[in-house]
């Protein structure tokens, strides 16, 4: 798979794909690049936002650019992300879909948002990764591609490890974990779990795990 993230901060990105689950999805042959929005303005002050129409406070990126960077990196089978707190909501789902794709990019905002052209005419789909607004898009790209990258074969180390994971299993949240030692602190690991009882064992992570 390949990945374009297209941004006014290229540093923030390039510090994930060094390090990690992003490295290796990269030894693995999956391509995640950063591109300077900036690289495609059109005009010698570099300008990527604009008063917006209507008035109000804040700045809105413009469409042009991002536009252009688009079309230059589009190919056939591409699906555009756009980052917006009012996207849909990110899901475990959407995630493996995400992670089918050959080509995505990423549009990440600044300011008051995108001009809502690049939504209405540019983007495939719009996700939002939580019922916040954060400062930019980075953030976001990243969280997606962390949760898509891990449902790509050879990603994530123990493909076991991806199975056991929550959210596969339809539920909110995993079984809560120990490792040694048995105790720290006077803080001991449940019982059930060093009794060797697999199927004891499974029963208390299934009540464990939340709905
Ligand atoms: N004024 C806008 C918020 C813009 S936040 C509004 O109320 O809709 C600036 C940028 O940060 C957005 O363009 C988007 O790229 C990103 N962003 C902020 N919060 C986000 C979220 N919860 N999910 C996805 N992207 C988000």
């Amino acid at each position: 798979m390949k990945i374009d993230v297209v941004t006014i901060f290229p540093g923030q990105i390039d510090a994930f794909t060094s390090e990690g689950l992003f490295r290796r999805a990269v030894q693995e042959g999956n391509e995640i690049f950063a591109h300077d929005l900036r690289k495609w303005t059109r005009d010698s002050y570099q300008t990527i936002d604009d008063r917006p129409f209507g008035g109000g406070p804040g700045m809105v990126m413009k469409v042009e650019p991002i536009h252009d960077a688009v079309q230059e990196l589009k190919k056939k089978n591409t699906e555009v992300v756009l980052t917006s707190p009012r996207g849909t909501l990110l899901t475990s789902d959407l995630a493996k879909k995400l992670s089918r794709k050959d080509h995505l990019i990423f549009i990440c905002g600044h300011y008051e948002g995108v001009d809502e052209r690049v939504r209405e005419h540019i983007a495939d789909i719009d996700i939002s990764i939580g019922g916040y607004v954060l400062s930019g898009g980075e953030l976001p790209a990243l969280v997606i591609i962390d949760a898509l990258l891990r449902h790509i074969p050879g990603v994530v180390g123990n493909p076991e490890s991806l199975k056991e994971e929550s959210h596969e299993k339809g539920i909110t949240a995993e079984y809560p974990h120990y490792t040694r030692p048995v105790e720290f602190n006077g803080w001991k690991v449940p019982e059930v779990l060093l009794s060797g009882d697999h199927r004891a064992v499974q029963e208390w992570r299934t009540r464990m795990s939340k709905p």
